[in-house]
């Protein structure tokens, strides 16, 4: 019960900082979207952010994710995927998740444009963005950008609705500032180029440790899970 409780005070007190934040830069707070990252989370944990009133719920492994989704666990929240995707498992998410933020290749957008076509639907995702260029970190680089939207605009069954990023973490906030702010401009840029099923509307960036820079840099939709549920 006690730990329940804490998470919704969590809640409340990150979307009071992020409303500061956003009336700091003139921007309104209900455009910046919360999102629970609830990996390892169990069910209870999930309801209690959704009733806290989180924008949606992400989550990283598909096993997992299909295994919460059985119990009811998402109910009344949007399901994001956020974590690394196989595409042996593309057709087991297509449908289930209302957005795909970490597509991160073209053989993936040419996999999941094919399975919603099959289920006749259109599947929402972002563009996961490397823009660290971390040999480890998965991503499209950003100069692949063009590239990525001529392919989707090609791809019938996907809706390009921006980007997203897990930028490197530095101790000084200014490098961390430095990879924010190209992520802004990255996402500026494809803004104002048009492609079909492309309308970038998100920049998915910013976690527990990194929200309010991110935020200032400009990103409306932040991914936090140990700030709201504490420590995995
Ligand atoms: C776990 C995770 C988060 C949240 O991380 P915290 O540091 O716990 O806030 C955000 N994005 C992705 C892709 C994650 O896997």
């Amino acid at each position: 019960m006690q730990r329940n409780s804490i998470i919704s005070e969590n809640i409340k007190r990150i979307r009071e900082e992020i409303a500061t934040l956003a009336l700091h830069s003139g921007r309104d707070p209900d455009a910046i979207k919360l999102i629970a990252a609830s990996k390892t989370r169990d069910a209870t944990e999930v309801r209690e952010a959704i009733l806290a009133g989180v924008d949606a719920v992400g989550e990283n492994r598909v096993q997992e994710m299909l295994a919460k989704n059985e119990s009811g666990a998402y109910q009344g929240a949007p399901l994001h995927f956020i974590g690394s995707l196989q595409s042996n498992k593309v057709r087991q998410i297509v449908g289930v998740c209302d957005l795909i933020e970490s597509v991160d290749s073209p053989a993936l957008i040419e996999l999941i444009g094919k399975k919603a076509v099959s289920l006749g639907i259109t599947q929402d995702i972002l563009i996961e963005v490397n823009i660290g260029k971390e040999p480890q970190k998965s991503g499209i680089l950003p100069e692949q950008m063009d590239e990525i939207l001529e392919l989707i605009s090609k791809t019938d069954g996907i809706n390009m609705l921006g980007l997203m990023a897990i930028p490197p973490i530095y101790e000084e906030n200014e490098r961390n500032c430095y990879y924010f702010d190209a992520m802004l401009k990255l996402f500026v840029d494809i803004s104002k180029e048009k492609y079909d099923n492309t309308r970038v509307r998100f920049l998915s960036m910013g976690m527990s440790d990194s929200y309010a820079d991110a935020i200032r840099a400009g990103s409306n939709m932040v991914r936090i899970g140990s700030a709201i549920f504490g420590a995995r």
